[in-house]
């Protein structure tokens, strides 16, 4: 491995380097320092985010640039405001030994008179995203004829992001005799046709494998259903108390609710996509970077840019259109020599685009199953242990109040103290998962070779074995020995208009009784419509139905269908357990994180919640 000073790289700035404890080169940066340094020869170069290609570009621009000339030597186009304005932070670091060099970021919503005027004292270096650069140079601000070196970051994301003609407007305006530098960490057609139009005869760099994630990144995958995206969302991160993760998804409306469900449930979690203004994403970014945050609910552009080499996960809520943008997403984690974990939420009709990803990233996926209450209860347990092993106590300020505890708690043993003071802690998470079924979708084998849709795909559920966390269970009274099938209580049900389109889940038909299940959403409309009319008969028999508790999954209540969990109207019925007395798993859990919200932290905003990867105090701020 060889040095910077090995590379042709001066004094002033490997001292630079050696402030911000840049140590050895990166591939990237050991293969495009002395190229550039030495050839004017146009390069394309193959890199992806994280891999150190800011200072690959940066570094040998710098090597030779005039300081005794103030005209702008450099332009350097980036898809987001973010990433321009990093570059230029690291371009000032890395020349913090050079008299009379300047730089400057320009980029779209942001004061363009403030820009101008900073163009105007004369900078070497211009770092700007595509359409601000553009408009720059229409009002005659920024000037390029003078301009020897056109870097291209990120192309493959200024092209995906619609910058095709300002990329063409720019290109066109610099001189023939430049050198220009592309990277990118992917080489769809629109990045070749940049390549074959504009650059001459390039020679090209590959820092690891082309088109391929870094080798420091696993990638994972769930099966669940549509509906079970979210609560499988949640198990994730509650697995993973100390996440500090991006997720990803599709539209801003998505990743808005996503993020404001994360937050009501108590995560620490907030949300970057282009409907909120600068200053909001700023606060958010800062929050994320400082680790006050340890969820990003965002959008692939928005997140563009976000400069943070720590993350533990990246999760595709949903898949991204364009398969090279899974590259760009697991491309934030597994950075600056650090491991982590991509996983992608798929529902089984979407398990075929794993395919075409993995044959660009080079890496399989490897499936997981969602993890079940028990599993998840075990890991936050022991991280609530671990922690209580790990605080430190500060006795000169609990010492005067110890003596009137040991009295209180006298009666008590270690053993019962361990108890309590665990329940207190885990009551919400206890309560939540005590129901929880298995998310995973069971409608077909684990091999994705099988490409049948079956019933999930089409979302008809009827007659499916499924544990849906947004369905509700009900008990009615009337059975086999009554002629009911479940065509006729399809029918019934629908007779009693709980709502257009209403979903039914599972129906099991017994003897004397029956359950369905119908979205959780309506089950106050359902109840009061068999209550609404008393009369409702069924060959004879007056029809009652009651909510009733949800068949835990692998066990529990088979058969006879869980005991009656809440009355209607106190009216019996024939069979069926009545053992639980407990209300139904959405409304209970709910109730409790609610309660927890408002018993603890509040107001103050404690750093990286140890305990189940919640910030209980977390209050969405975007002010
Ligand atoms: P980049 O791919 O340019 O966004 O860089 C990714 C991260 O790696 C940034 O935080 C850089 O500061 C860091 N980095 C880049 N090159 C080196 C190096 N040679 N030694 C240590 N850290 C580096």
């Amino acid at each position: 491995m060889s040095t910077f000073e090995e590379l042709g790289l001066k004094p002033e700035i490997v001292k630079a380097l050696r402030v911000l404890g840049y140590e050895n080169p990166t591939e990237i940066q050991e293969k495009a320092i002395p190229q550039v340094i030495e050839s004017d020869q146009d390069l394309k170069a193959f890199a992806q985010t994280g891999t150190g290609k800011t200072a690959a570009f940066s570094l040998p621009i710098l090597q030779k640039i005039d300081l005794n000339s103030k005209e702008v030597q450099a332009i350097i186009l980036s898809p987001t405001r973010e990433l321009a304005i990093q570059i230029a932070r690291n371009i000032e670091e890395f020349s913090t030994q050079l008299k009379g060099f300047r730089v400057a970021a320009v980029y779209g919503g942001s004061d363009i008179n403030g820009q101008i005027r900073t163009l105007n004292k004369g900078v070497q270096i211009v770092v700007g995203t595509p359409g601000r650069t553009v408009d720059l140079i229409k009002r005659k601000k920024l000037r390029l004829d003078s301009v020897e070196w056109l870097v291209l970051d990120e192309a493959d994301e200024m092209l995906n992001m619609g910058f095709k003609d300002e990329l063409d407007q720019v290109l066109q305006v610099t001189p023939d005799t430049k050198q220009t530098l592309l990277f990118s960490a992917t080489f769809p057609k629109e990045v070749d046709r940049i390549a074959r139009n504009y650059m001459n005869n390039p020679i090209q760099i590959d820092a690891g494998k082309r088109n391929s994630g870094s080798d420091q990144v696993s990638h994972e995958y769930y099966v669940v259903t549509d509906r079970n995206r979210y609560p499988a969302l949640k198990r994730i991160a509650d697995i993973n108390p100390d996440i500090y993760g991006i997720i990803f998804c599709r539209t801003r409306r998505e990743t808005q609710e996503v993020a404001d469900k994360l937050i009501q449930d108590g995560y620490s979690a907030d949300s970057l996509h282009g409907e909120l203004s600068q200053a909001q994403r700023d606060i958010v970014m800062k929050k994320f970077r400082k680790k006050s945050l340890q969820i990003l609910v965002a959008t692939d552009v928005a997140a563009r840019g976000l400069d943070v080499d720590s993350l533990t996960h990246v999760i595709n809520y949903k898949l991204p259109d364009q398969i090279e943008s899974y590259t760009h997403r697991s491309g934030r984690t597994g950075r600056a020599g650090s491991t982590g974990i991509s996983i992608a939420i798929v529902s089984p009709g979407e398990r075929r685009k794993l395919g075409p990803i993995e044959r660009i990233i080079g890496k399989k996926f490897v499936q997981m199953q969602v993890p079940d209450g028990k599993e998840i209860l075990k890991k936050q347990l022991l991280k609530l242990i671990d922690k209580v092993k790990d605080t430190e106590v500060n006795e000169s300020q609990i010492g005067e109040y110890l003596p009137a505890i040991q009295e209180r708690l006298a009666d008590l043993d270690r053993d019962e103290l361990i108890k309590k003071f665990v329940s207190i802690e885990f009551s919400s998470f206890l309560s939540y998962y005590a129901n929880s079924g298995d998310l995973n979708d069971l409608s077909r084998s684990n091999s994705r070779d099988r490409e049948t849709r079956d019933r999930s795909d089409r979302g008809d559920s009827r007659g499916k074995r499924r544990d849906d966390e947004n369905m509700s269970r009900f008990f009615i009274n009337i059975g086999r020995k009554d002629k009911l099938n479940p065509a006729r209580l399809i029918g019934l049900i629908n007779e009693q208009k709980i709502s257009n389109n209403i979903e039914i889940g599972q129906i099991e038909i017994l003897d004397t009784f029956s359950f369905f299940e119908l979205d959780k959403n309506f089950e106050k409309e359902t109840l009061s419509a068999f209550t609404r009319d008393s009369n409702i008969e069924f060959e004879g028999r007056g029809v009652n139905v009651e909510i009733t508790e949800k068949k835990r999954a692998g066990g529990g209540n088979r058969g006879g269908g869980g005991g009656r969990s809440r009355s209607n109207g106190g009216r019996d019925h024939r069979g069926g357990g009545s053992s639980s007395s407990s209300s139904a798993g959405g409304d209970r859990k709910k109730k409790s994180f609610d309660r927890d919200r408002g018993n603890k932290d509040s107001g103050s905003s404690r750093e990286f919640k140890s305990g189940f990867g919640r910030d209980r105090s977390s209050r969405r701020s975007k002010d």
